[in-house]
């Protein structure tokens, strides 16, 4: 049962990990204010803490650790709650932390304020049900405005086998969202000011509710009055429709140009280990295909070094087709060892010198390639959504993922411009606004319109 708390409570919200993550911390925080919570940053004192955490590598683990830890240090008379998939596989590793009072896995982090209680606990409460295969809906009880962008749950779990990844252990198989009921989100998030929803899931590709499928999920967003950009955030190779394609280069759809497509690695030897369900010339193909149908497409991928399988001549086969491809980006991540995977059986091990050499290399490979493709936009005009700003700069991203700053005085938080792309300055593009967008006339997709001509 939901405690009755008085409205001085504060709650305190920290979130590790992927977008995923941050949109069910959205939720909590949500569920937090309605409960009479008020929420206050991270490392404020609170009388609750709850922390969003993540396991996808040992580095992650500690990084959790490190957070938990701090926060029992500077708030020991917090209330302290610890949910997510670090507490779905490590929580006999959580347990073990002085001060921590509830341990909450995936299944049922979602109902947290059940749990919660005010008194702290000598050893704490472990819920960590099994997660389910069923479909879900999750209640939107958001009320606070939220005007900036926003990532919307629509999927969780995966069914796939990559050998290196724990996330199916943490989050259970593919399951998907109700449509209904996620739009019903997405209307309450337009309403409290979003204008831009990412959509996050494990494998989003993967999202089916009754006939529908992503490209349904998408179009019925795009019909939303008042949501003026979809973004698709990371999803699978293998399970991209095409007609995804056709909608990003669409200017009066609201969906972006922008994928996120893991490569992993570009050696097939290191991919058929790893149980990708492509080859290098699979990913590719698809790859050349999408850039051709969709004009100024942004396209990020992420790569693993260090795997077992991967000698010398299968990084530099991975670097090759990183540098001679047309990616905007990528993330790197070393290859970790995750207990419960087959990877974790393999007896190959890389030194941890090897893993930061490849790193290192990639890392500015990446860099590169992304001023390079930022280099590409210079002289032309986009639209850019801003943010809160610093002073009188004013950052923002354009509707193709270029990190773009403006400088004016004028308030444009959350509000959409149309910016001359001037010049390179450190990581971002330094722009010149050329107008606002009366918000009128951006509604789905209308504003990516005015920038396409
Ligand atoms: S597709 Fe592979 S890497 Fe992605 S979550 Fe599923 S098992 Fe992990």
């Amino acid at each position: 049962m939901v405690q009755d708390l008085s409205s001085k409570m504060r709650a305190s919200l920290h979130t590790l990990g992927c977008r995923l993550n941050q949109s069910e911390s959205l939720l909590m925080g949500d569920q937090l204010e309605r409960a009479g919570y008020r929420l206050v940053p991270f490392g404020q004192p609170c009388d609750l803490a709850i922390i969003n955490t993540c396991t996808v590598t040992r580095l992650a683990d500690a990084k959790c650790r490190t957070a938990i830890r701090r926060l029992i240090r500077e708030n020991p008379g917090a209330f302290v709650a610890v949910v997510g998939c670090y507490s779905q596989i490590g929580y006999k590793e959580i347990a073990r932390i002085p001060g921590v009072d509830l341990i909450v896995g995936n299944g049922e982090k979602l109902n947290i304020l059940q749990y919660v209680s005010l008194g702290k606990n000598e050893h704490p409460v472990i819920i960590r049900d099994r997660i389910t295969k069923e479909d879900f809906s999750i209640e939107f009880v958001g009320e606070r405005p939220y005007p900036r962008r926003a990532n919307l749950k629509i999927q969780d779990g995966c069914s796939f086998v990559c050998s290196f990844c724990i996330i199916p252990k943490a989050r259970g198989p593919a399951r998907s969202r109700d449509l209904s009921n996620l739009l019903e989100e997405a209307r309450g998030q337009v309403a409290r000011g979003v204008r831009e929803l990412v959509l996050s899931g494990v494998n989003l590709g993967t999202f089916r509710s009754g006939e529908g499928d992503l490209v349904t999920v998408v179009d019925a967003l795009n019909a939303l009055d008042g949501l003026e950009r979809i973004r698709i955030s990371s999803i699978e190779p293998t399970t991209v429709p095409l007609e995804l394609l056709a909608r990003m280069n669409d200017p009066y759809h609201a969906l972006l140009p922008f994928l996120h497509l893991p490569l992993q690695s570009g050696s097939d030897k290191v991919l058929s280990s790893m149980r990708r369900k492509y080859t290098v010339r699979e990913y590719l193909s698809f790859v050349h295909r999408a850039k051709e149908l969709v004009s100024g497409l942004c396209l990020g991928t992420d790569i693993m070094v260090g795997y077992p399988t991967e000698g010398e001549r299968e990084f530099e086969e991975t670097m090759r087709t990183f540098a001679e491809n047309p990616f905007s980006y990528c993330h790197v991540f070393p290859f970790s060892e995750r207990q419960g995977t087959l990877a974790a059986r393999m007896k190959v091990r890389h030194d941890v010198a090897v893993k930061r050499m490849r790193s290192a290399k990639l890392r500015r490979l990446s860099e590169r390639k992304r001023y390079d493709y930022y280099r590409s936009h210079l002289g032309r005009e986009a639209t850019v959504l801003f943010e809160d700003p610093r002073g009188n700069f004013w950052p923002g991203y354009t509707d193709n993922y270029i990190r773009v700053v403006v400088q004016s005085n004028e308030d444009l938080r959350n509000r959409i411009g149309r910016v001359h792309l001037d010049r390179l300055a450190g990581n971002v593009v330094e722009g010149r606004l050329v107008e606002v967008v009366p918000d009128q006339l951006t509604a789905n997709g209308r504003s990516s319109a005015l920038s396409a001509g």
